[in-house]
């Protein structure tokens, strides 16, 4: 069973049950959009029977003491999810996706900086994602071959530089429309 971080808990925030794509049996949520079983800041109105696919879902945030309380996804606009199988074959399978629910949050808060620097100079694989555009998909970049000289030399600004490059890059790629396995989404 996945060791979560002792006494921390998703308080009033509902960041995955909004911002994230399930396409699952029993249940289909666009990126962006609200789940309908989510009352937001107050959680899962079917908690005790959510779907396995919320079950299964790695918080970052939940499982990794490196983020500190500010990484709260509702408060640091940062969503981190572990994912696998992404990272070119020189680097470690398993991966954070960094989804920037709230840009204008997280390009401001110093913890947001400090950990890419942390994580690009331990080469941990690491993915910008932006919500692109209603209906559609994230765009989502790999970041760490631009960050790394910013890193190795722990250039605060010059991090923030290239980030807010990717994220206007990533905002002008083409995004591909979510397309639900299952019935129509939510
Ligand atoms: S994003 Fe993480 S902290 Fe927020 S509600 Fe989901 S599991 Fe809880
Ligand atoms: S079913 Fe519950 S846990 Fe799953 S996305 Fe909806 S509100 Fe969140």
């Amino acid at each position: 069973m996945t060791e979560l971080v002792p006494n921390r808990t998703c308080g009033s925030c509902t960041a995955c049950c909004q911002y994230l794509t399930i396409d699952a049996p029993e249940l289909q949520v666009m990126p962006g959009v609200l789940c309908s079983n989510c009352e937001l800041h107050k959680g899962c109105t079917i908690y005790g029977a959510r779907p396995q696919v919320c079950r299964d879902h790695m918080c970052g945030w939940r499982l990794f003491a490196i983020f500190d309380d500010e990484w709260r996804p509702d408060k640091i606009g940062v969503l981190v999810s572990v994912v696998n199988g992404l990272s070119p074959e020189d680097y470690s399978q398993e991966g954070l996706d960094l989804l920037l629910t709230h840009p204008e949050i997280a390009l401001r808060a110093a913890p947001f900086t400090k950990f890419l620097i942390r994580a690009i100079s331990a080469r941990v694989p690491l993915f910008l994602s932006i919500l692109h555009s209603q209906g559609n998909l994230p765009t989502r970049i790999f970041i760490n071959p631009y960050l790394e000289e910013a890193a190795a030399q722990r250039d605060e600004q010059g991090t923030l530089t290239i980030v807010k490059a990717a994220l206007s890059s990533l905002a002008k790629m083409e995004a591909k429309p979510v397309v639900f396995k299952y019935k129509t989404g939510t």
